[in-house]
């Protein structure tokens, strides 16, 4: 970067180290910037700490309980296999204590300085740290995610955990009410079940998660049902009541439910309360998220803001990019914007979600016409497993040009599929460059380079096709 602006303690001072703040204060310190960052609770943030990570570990946990079942068709006995919950929390405790230092290494590498202390804002280029100290800075970023919605006042709420405590639990609850239908809800419905727990959902509404293609909504559903996992839906909870170490669960029809553990996973909160933004000036939106532009730049000049609590999408990846976006641009004289057309995501239930681009309604919804084409087969691996799971995949196709507009995908190995459709979406691929691919047998992916029926959203699905059949 320029010159060094020494009227300032540090050039940077980021509040936050998580996927967004971290990211942020790395690349700024090797621009040259002086770095300092502030982190209340443990480096790494929700993703490494409480959540994407230690949940894919618990994804993991679960798969086996399906591969134990799924192995006996092909010949093997497993005999005595045990899960025990205290050794999985242990070894990811474990290695989430192992990935924090790793954060922290690298952040030093890097020559920016660790403050393990709560900072709030202080003046448009000041923070305050929790014992007291001030700091001036050039730049402020504020990276400080966001936290469990804990939903209406409901009486009983105390009796209730988030995502946040579920990595934490002493043992896997034998019976559990998630409230939600979002992602945190069902990957957890869905690996608990796996697990052995007795798992109800209760939503609001009829169909589980709001935003993602319709036929892949409804068939995660019905998966999820096979998996043992019950849905009370059109249902909320009215309140929560200790009976002995049992909780009680009042839902808006007098319905009663009772569990071991009561989950909340009803979406999240932006950090920014109490952090000073109001005296500064920092315009928030009507959720308390933090106002900023398309290089993350908030009302006030010398203040970015970055990652979930910004609430544009809430997600690892975009956080990081955020970061990095904010830090070239900023620091290194390198602006560029981060784009937010091609987010490919997974959703961890078993059977994975993995979709990238638009879903079918939200193409339609632009006056789009439409080629619609879809595959929903039985993976090979369940023909001798006798997995009663199915695969489904719909890509979404522009008529005008040919152009793939999104790819929802359900099945095994749906988000590594999907991480590699992204780039080819990125390349402005169109069915025609699908169609020209070589596939790749016997595998689930193959499917979408030799999709060659179109529907129309009203036409049911194609009859089986299947990797088991070679498409010859
Ligand atoms: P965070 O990672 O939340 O970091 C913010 C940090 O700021 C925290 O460490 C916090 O302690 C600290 N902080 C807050 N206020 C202060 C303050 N005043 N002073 C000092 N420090 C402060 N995303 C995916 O892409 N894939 C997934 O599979 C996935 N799974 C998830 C599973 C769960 C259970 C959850 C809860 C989230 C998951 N996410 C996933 C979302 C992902 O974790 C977030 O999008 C990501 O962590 C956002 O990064 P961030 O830097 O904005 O905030
Ligand atoms: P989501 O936004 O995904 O889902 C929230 C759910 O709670 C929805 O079903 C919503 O219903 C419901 N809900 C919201 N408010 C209320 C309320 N007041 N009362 C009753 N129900 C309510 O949030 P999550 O908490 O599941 O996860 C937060 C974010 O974290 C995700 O959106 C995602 O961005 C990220 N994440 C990503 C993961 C991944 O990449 N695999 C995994 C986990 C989290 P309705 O549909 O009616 O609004």
């Amino acid at each position: 970067m320029g010159e060094h602006t020494d009227q300032y303690d540090v050039d940077l001072f980021v509040i936050g180290g998580g996927s967004g703040g971290v990211r942020a204060a790395r690349i700024a310190a090797t621009h040259g910037a002086r770095v300092r960052i502030a982190e209340e609770y443990r480096l790494g943030g929700t993703c490494v700490i409480r959540g994407c990570v230690p949940k894919k570990l618990f994804v993991y946990a679960a798969h086996y309980a399906h591969d134990f079942e799924d192995a006996a068709g092909y010949g093997w006995t497993v005999e005595g296999a045990r899960f025990d919950w205290s050794t999985l929390i242990a070894n990811k405790d474990k290695e989430i204590a192992r990935l924090e230092g790793a954060y922290r290494a690298n952040l030093e590498r890097t020559g920016v300085e660790i403050v393990a202390q709560r900072a709030v804002v202080d003046g448009p280029h000041a923070v305050r740290l929790a014992d007291g100290t001030r700091v001036t800075a050039r730049y402020i970023l504020i990276a400080t995610g966001g936290h469990p919605n804990l939903g209406l006042d409901i009486p009983g709420r105390e009796l209730g955990i988030t995502s946040n405590e579920i990595f934490h639990l002493e043992r896997l609850p034998p019976r559990i009410v998630i409230q939600g239908a979002g992602y945190i809800a069902l990957e957890f419905a869905s690996l608990l079940a796996t697990l052995g727990s007795d798992v109800t959902v209760v939503h609001r509404g009829h169909k589980v998660l709001a935003g993602f293609d319709e036929e892949i909504r409804e068939r995660l559903a019905d998966e999820l049902a096979q998996n043992g996992v019950t849905f009370a839906f059109g249902a909320t909870i009215e309140s929560i009541h200790a009976v002995g170490a049992e909780k009680r669960v009042r839902l808006h029809d007098g319905r009663d439910l009772l569990a071991d553990e009561v989950m909340l996973a009803i979406g999240r909160v932006p950090n920014t309360t109490g952090l000073g933004l109001d005296a500064v000036g920092v315009q928030l939106t009507a959720n308390g998220a933090i106002v900023v532009d398309a290089e993350s730049r908030s009302s006030v000049p010398s203040i970015y803001a970055v990652g979930d609590v910004t609430d544009r999408v809430q997600l690892t990846p975009v956080a990081i990019r955020e970061g990095h976006s904010f830090a070239d641009g900023v620091f290194g004289g390198k602006p560029w914007k981060v784009s937010y057309e091609v987010i490919p995501t997974a959703v961890f239930t078993e059977p994975e979600i993995g979709t990238v681009g638009m879903t079918e309604a939200q193409a339609r919804a632009q006056g789009r016409r439409l080629n619609i084409y879809k595959a929903d087969f039985r993976p090979l691996k369940a023909t001798l497993s006798g997995r009663a799971s199915r695969v489904l995949m719909k890509l979404v196709v522009d008529q005008k040009d040919d152009r793939l507009l999104g790819a929802h995908l359900v099945g095994p190995d749906s988000g590594e599929m999907v991480q590699l459709i992204a780039v080819a979406m990125n390349m402005g691929a169109t069915k025609a460059d699908f169609d020209r691919t070589m596939a790749l047998h016997p595998s689930s992916a193959e499917e979408l380079v030799t999709l060659r029926t179109k529907h129309h959203s009203s036409d049911p699905l194609p009859e089986v096709s299947s990797e088991a059949t070679p498409a010859i």
